[in-house]
């Protein structure tokens, strides 16, 4: 006993000297909370007119209202994230559900994945081509299987058996993602090293090509969970997987340190594990939930040559965006029905 409180001593003192950010977030408390991206890229103002910008800015305050709404009323994280990724995903503006990006065969594969922190449960899906929702089919897996990750025709299979809404593909089809395959074949038509790639990337997010969604919210009872939904990347091809529905990548949630959910260059961040790499560096080193996504994308990320950013929350409900790209479309939300909402960097 005196051990161990020995150890705790020893512990406060030797975390009391962390940083002031960390001291003053340690006594921020949120009973609840919620925070949600729409993508990241080379989101510029110039290249953005003001019906666009209010319509995304709409759209992202309707979703999270949504959350925090279940949230508020005592609901719990699980049904906060996936009705407020509905959201994201029924409308045609974010690169989830009905606005999908384009694989390069001219089909929509799309991603998705959710953890709830209190179990370390998850559920995942890829390359969906008929389900309306793939976040919904995503908490199916957790709940209803003993798997964590189904793909293509065995996922849509187990999203009949449920008795989940099917939609013909070319539901997901839009005009707009439509034309941006076909300007990045135009551009393809040259081999092109890695820094072209990059660059070739940023072109393609630049077109509106980005805009996966995610959401991680705190429920009243200090469970965390994590989603993330997505088209993946333009043009795609070979039944590619991106981060999004790989837990610890894409996706990340832990009670006891943070939930994540990113969006970027995706085979950096299945590369990084850049979700969980967060939740580690808290719980092994300690450090907040800030300093750990700055660290991971600034620094991490950045090195490796990947492109995105991060929305998280802790378990006191402090909440983070960390993008290492030009903007990232955000919001957060805490107990007092705050909203901050944001899309450049500032
Ligand atoms: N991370 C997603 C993927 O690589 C794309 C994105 O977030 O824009 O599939």
């Amino acid at each position: 006993m005196k051990k161990a409180l020995l150890f705790v001593s020893i512990l406060t003192i030797s975390f009391g000297c962390t940083t002031d950010s960390k001291k003053s977030e340690s006594t921020k408390q949120q009973e609840f909370a919620i925070i949600i991206h729409g993508g990241a890229g080379t989101i510029l103002k110039k290249n953005m007119t003001p019906e666009k910008e209010a319509a995304y800015k709409a759209k992202l305050t309707e979703a999270i209202q949504v959350g925090h709404t279940i949230l508020k009323n005592g609901g719990t994280s699980i049904d906060a994230v996936e009705e407020t990724i509905h959201i994201l995903e029924n409308s045609p503006l974010f690169n989830a559900g009905k606005g999908a990006v384009f694989t390069h065969a001219g089909n929509n594969e799309m991603d998705a994945s959710i953890m709830t922190g209190n179990d370390l449960n998850a559920g995942a899906v890829a390359g969906v081509k008929n389900v309306k929702n793939p976040i919904s089919l995503a908490r199916k897996v957790m709940t209803n299987s003993n798997h964590v990750l189904l793909s293509g025709e065995g996922a849509s299979l187990f999203a009949k058996e449920q008795g989940m809404e099917i939609v013909d593909p070319s539901y997901f089809y839009t005009e707009r993602r439509f034309q941006s395959l076909q300007k990045i074949k135009e551009q393809e038509k040259t081999e092109l090293d890695h820094d072209e790639k990059s660059a070739f990337y940023d072109a393609d997010i630049k077109d509106s090509k980005f805009g996966t969604v995610g959401c991680v919210a705190l429920d009243k009872n200090g469970n965390i969970t994590a989603g993330t939904s997505t088209g993946g990347m333009t043009n795609k091809r070979w039944n590619r997987i991106g981060d999004s529905p790989i837990i610890g990548a894409g996706t990340y949630a832990n009670n006891a340190t943070c939930g994540v959910s990113s969006t970027g260059w995706g085979e950096y961040f299945i590369r990084g594990m850049v979700a969980h790499d967060i939740s580690a560096m808290m719980e092994y080193k300690g450090v907040s939930l800030k300093e750990a996504a700055q660290e991971v994308i600034q620094h991490k990320l950045t090195k490796l040559g990947g492109t995105g950013g991060i929305v998280a929350l802790d378990s006191k409900g402090n909440m983070v965006f960390e993008f290492n790209t030009a903007g990232m479309y955000r919001a957060s939300m805490n107990d007092q029905g705050e909203l901050v909402l944001k899309i450049y960097k500032e």
